[in-house]
């Protein structure tokens, strides 16, 4: 721009729309909208890139686009379509036709692969190359009127059957597939190939900066050549950059479908999945995602991320933002011996103790308390700050108790705890007395049961597809406890109403997310990310 090449910056997003977007899409989303943003004047579209009719469903469309507004982008006017050029492709064809420079073939996928020769062989000629243009141009446009099935014939461009790149051995620009298009309907029975479409989409829609991923590089050659040899009037510039890689998680919009249809997950959106649907409904924030889209950068070198770095900028979008109730995952009874049957006293808490512009809210405090059933141990080792018997532990924000008789079953399971609070100890120790724990809890009285479910990581080893080449596919690696759903949980009555996507911090548990099943009378939560637990690392040393 500073040197006047370029008046104006155009960027676009190019999805197929066979799938959801995932975490890796987020990357050239944020790069591409990004680009928009950060130039005066610049702009991104969103163009499917809908060349495969076989693959493409409405479902996935809607999808895209929900998802890109919800990551926080809007596209530069209307939403743009490799099929809304079909017209002009089938010209260009029939100008590479004129030229000499495309012939219809009659090999099959299979003889075309096998004409194609290898990185070390030569390729062969097509018995077809030297068809005369005359008899090319009839037999594209009877492919196009649908007089021909599926396989019969494609057209192909001329360029050089022995270059060192494959991509230019007279790749195919036009197939034969006699089915409805979402966008076109039965208008057409051929449908251009991805490289053909997507450079010269690029090219009609004015595109200055065409980014895409490494994979392409050794495609850029042919979109050179394409754009060249058809003169465009634009020729954008491609720029590649390293895929988003990340351990733990599967970027593939193919085996993202697999996980689907074959029953591994609930669905595109399963909290799971790292397509940006399963993360927004697991919790993850639009602003934590583009936070970890900008700390992984841009770079030509393929590295694999640690999916810790994700949940790291997700944990501190949440910790600005979420609400801190109080909810017990896996309660145990405890009776305060002389807090009044009757009684329900009601305690003002904050809603973040460290923005209080977020403002606070009550929450009942009452004889029958749930506390969290790991908070309680019998014979706790040294360090073990939480309650036990004879000794005492604050309940966050309200009294200090002291845990007085341990109640069994036949079985020997605690079911309750006898304890006694001191009245004397609301918000303040009293002099002399040091009550190192604080564990959180809910009354009995007016808390709700809740079912919460906690995520855990997908595939159970780093690089799920690691071992294909030996045969072993990822879906052996999907982790069997990568879901754990606790359906006697308890919650604080103040998340009675919580709307589904809302997100909370549950006190010393985790961020959560109110699930999109949820409502008031069975309220679900899915567990977004966990916090540091200090514990886990103190019993980890030990
Ligand atoms: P998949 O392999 O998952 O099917 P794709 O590349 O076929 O992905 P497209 O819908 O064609 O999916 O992708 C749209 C855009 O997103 C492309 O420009 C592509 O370069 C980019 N993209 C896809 N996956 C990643 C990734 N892992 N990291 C960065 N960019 C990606
Ligand atoms: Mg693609």
């Amino acid at each position: 721009m500073k040197t006047g090449k370029h008046q104006k910056i155009i960027t676009r997003f190019p999805p197929e729309p066979n799938g959801f977007l995932h975490v890796g899409h987020a990357k050239a989303i944020c790069l591409n909208f990004g680009i928009a943003q950060d130039y005066a004047g610049a702009e991104c579209n969103l163009r499917f890139d809908d060349t495969n009719p076989y693959k493409e469903d409405p479902i996935y469309f809607q999808a895209i686009k929900k998802d890109i507004e919800w990551l926080g982008f809007k596209w530069s006017g209307e939403i743009k379509h490799a099929s809304d050029y079909f017209e002009q492709l089938y010209a260009y064809g029939v100008q590479l036709i004129k030229m000499d420079k495309a012939y219809v073939c009659s090999l099959t996928g299979e003889q075309i692969r096998e004409h194609r020769g290898t990185l070390t062989e030569a390729g062969k000629a097509s018995p077809d190359r030297n068809r005369p243009s005359a008899e090319s141009l009839a037999l594209f446009e009877r492919m196009r009127t649908g007089e021909f099935p599926d396989g019969s014939y494609t057209l192909r461009v001329k360029i050089d059957m022995n270059s060192g790149n494959i991509n230019l051995r007279d790749p195919v620009i036009f197939r034969i597939l006699r089915t409805s298009h979402p966008m076109t309907g039965d208008k057409w029975f051929i449908y251009p190939m991805y490289d053909y479409a997507h450079c010269l989409s690029d090219a009609l829609e004015g595109i200055t900066h065409s980014l895409c991923t490494l994979e392409f590089e050794d495609h850029r050659p042919l979109y050179d050549w394409i754009l060249e040899t058809l003169q465009t009037p634009k020729h954008p510039r491609q720029i590649e950059f390293a895929r988003l890689n990340l351990n733990y998680t599967i970027t593939s919009k193919r085996k993202l479908r697999e996980l689907v249809e074959n029953k591994h997950v609930e669905g595109w959106d399963d909290p799971r999945m790292a397509t940006l649907s399963g993360m927004r409904r697991r919790g993850y924030t639009a602003e934590g995602i583009r936070d970890f889209c900008t700390r992984v950068g841009v770079t030509k070198k393929d590295t694999v991320i640690d999916i810790g770095m994700l949940e790291e900028c997700v944990r501190n979008d949440l910790n600005e933002r979420a609400t801190r109730v109080f909810c017990v995952l896996d309660p145990i009874k405890i009776v305060l011996e002389n807090f009044p049957a009757e009684k329900c006293e009601d305690l003002t808490v904050p809603n973040h103790p460290q923005k209080p512009e977020l403002g606070a809210r009550t929450v009942s405090f009452s004889r029958e308390l749930y506390i969290e059933r790991e908070d309680f141990l019998e014979a706790a080792p040294k360090g073990f700050f939480r309650l036990t018997t004879g000794a005492e532990v604050r309940l966050r924000f309200a009294y200090v108790i002291r845990c007085e008789k341990v109640i069994k079953d036949a079985a020997g399971q605690i079911t309750e705890l006898r304890c006694t609070y001191d009245p004397a100890t609301l918000g303040k120790n009293p002099e002399g007395r040091k009550v190192k724990g604080v564990i959180h809890w809910v009354s009995a009285l007016t808390g709700l049961n809740c079912t919460v479910r906690l995520y855990d990581r997908l595939f159970n080893v780093p690089d799920p597809t690691a071992k294909e080449k030996e045969g072993v596919s990822y879906l052996s690696f999907v982790n069997p406890d990568s879901i754990q759903v606790n359906q006697k949980s308890v919650v604080e009555a103040s998340l009675k109403g919580a709307a589904p996507g809302a997100h909370f911090q549950f006190e010393r548990v985790g961020y959560f997310t109110v699930d999109r099943t949820s409502h008031a009378d069975a309220l679900v939560f899915n567990r977004s990310v966990s916090l540091k637990d200090t514990w886990a690392k103190v019993q980890a040393k030990e």
